[in-house]
């Protein structure tokens, strides 16, 4: 245990001191945009303390057999950041790269997260440590199961809600449905979101988060007097995320200019084919190679000649060094923490239109919600039902951030912070202080 704890905080510190610039660290990133936005809001110091630090923290180690008969010892987080309005809600991520600072950054927006779009949740996250490009179908299943049992005392319907996150899917969500079901010894459906549907996962789960973006990109795009219908879009990612929201846009008539992955990135003046590069993609994993589409950089995506940029894919993508070249008229934060703290200032002068993406990339855990409701209640929602409360969710969300942006004159991300900070807030106010 001691080594596997020794080695993820070598990571930290290695990462921390050497490639990671303090514009880079994920939780500092957070408290930037926090620390304004408390300002601007008048916090009270007492709160802003409490809203400053994550609630729970758990380290722990996963050991597993490996197909080899070698045993594997993997480091494990779940952090709940903030509980104060309901049950912890947030995705569990496979990485290399996964960090507790990380972890705890992205509980905080998953806090700020469903406050914002005003669901009953407060803010977690999970991470394994690990690389599971590398691993079995099995090995993968030893890993969850165990890291699920490894926190299962913080898990259930009415605390901590995991979901799917980089590099976890609804196979990784059906085993720890199983794992926690069988410890409980009957089923419990609500303790995860974004399962099977055939197991209790809702009609338009997988699609959520895209769609979400889509109609948020929809509204930007009206607020500057522009449409989706011939609006080029660059996206950057070609997950889960980017790829539905370019599938959706591509659909409501937008031409998607360019995408990427970790492979490479490809560029049409006329317009990439979504469904044929799905297609590709599920056939050869990567977008590497694909026949019919230029390739550029992923420098050369970024600050393409375009109307929407999507980043869909990891933090700290746009920053001091690209934000002065970026060319889109508005950015809309697929993945969490794409926007460095300094890129945003420069973002903010060239007058770029930013979509945060604790609003951008909401769409996910709105529907995350609707799953819990509808397996609390054991009724299922046709997915028509589930598209349009989504629609009207993401859309009131976006003018409730427009209306404080233009009331406070501050960017949209700085009002997204004030709006879901001043409604956790609140509660806190009304709950009061148990001592
Ligand atoms: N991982 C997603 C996010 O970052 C979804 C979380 C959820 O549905 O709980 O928003």
């Amino acid at each position: 245990m001691t080594d596997t704890l020794r080695g993820s905080e070598a990571r930290i510190l290695f990462r921390d001191k050497d490639t990671f610039l303090a514009e880079e660290n994920p939780f500092e990133a957070m408290m930037e945009r926090f620390d304004h936005a408390a300002k601007l809001l008048n916090l009270d110091p007492g709160l802003y303390k409490v809203l400053r630090n994550p609630e729970k923290q758990i380290i722990i180690s996963v050991p597993i057999l490996r197909d080899t008969g070698e045993v594997e010892v993997y480091t494990g987080y779940r952090v709940l950041y903030n509980t104060s309005r309901g049950p912890a809600k947030g995705g569990i991520r496979f990485d290399l790269n996964v960090t507790l600072e990380e972890v705890k950054a992205l509980a905080a927006w998953m806090t700020w997260k469903c406050a914002l779009v005003n669901i009953p949740f407060g803010g977690a996250k999970g991470g394994v440590v690990c690389d599971p490009s590398t691993m079995s179908m099995g090995e993968l299943e030893r890993v969850t199961r165990r890291y699920t049992a490894g926190i299962i005392e913080t898990l259930g319907p009415d605390s901590d809600v995991p979901a799917p996150d980089v590099n976890t899917n609804e196979r990784v969500m059906a085993w720890i449905m199983d794992t926690y079901s069988m410890h409980k010894r009957h089923t419990v459906t609500a303790v995860v979101t974004g399962k099977p549907v055939e197991m209790g996962g809702s009609l338009g789960r997988r699609e959520a988060t895209g769609r979400g973006c889509m109609f948020v990109t929809r509204e930007a795009l009206a607020k500057l007097r522009l449409s989706l219908t011939g609006a080029r879009v660059a996206v950057q990612g070609f997950g889960n995320v980017g790829s539905i929201a370019a599938e959706l846009m591509a659909k409501e008539g937008a031409i998607i200019v360019a995408v990427s992955d970790k492979s490479g990135a490809l560029h049409s003046t006329t317009g990439l084919d979504v469904a044929d590069l799905q297609k590709w993609v599920a056939q050869h994993r990567h977008l590497a190679g694909y026949p019919k589409a230029d390739t550029i950089t992923n420098d050369e995506l970024l600050t393409l000649d375009c109307d929407v940029l999507v980043p869909a894919a990891l933090e700290n993508v746009i920053t001091r060094k690209n934000a002065p070249r970026i060319k889109a008229k508005i950015i809309c934060e697929g993945a969490n923490g794409p926007t460095t703290a300094a890129a945003d200032k420069i973002l903010e002068e060239k007058g770029i239109f930013v979509v945060p993406d604790i609003l951008a990339n909401a769409g996910g855990v709105t529907v995350s919600y609707f799953e819990w409701v509808q397996d609390r209640g054991g009724y299922f929602w046709d997915e028509e039902t589930v598209n349009r409360r989504l629609e009207t969710i993401m859309v009131r969300s976006f003018n409730d951030v427009v209306a404080l942006a233009e009331k406070h004159k501050v960017n949209m991300r700085i009002a997204a912070y004030m709006l879901s900070i001043d409604r956790v807030a609140a509660m806190h106010r009304l709950r009061g202080m148990y001592a």
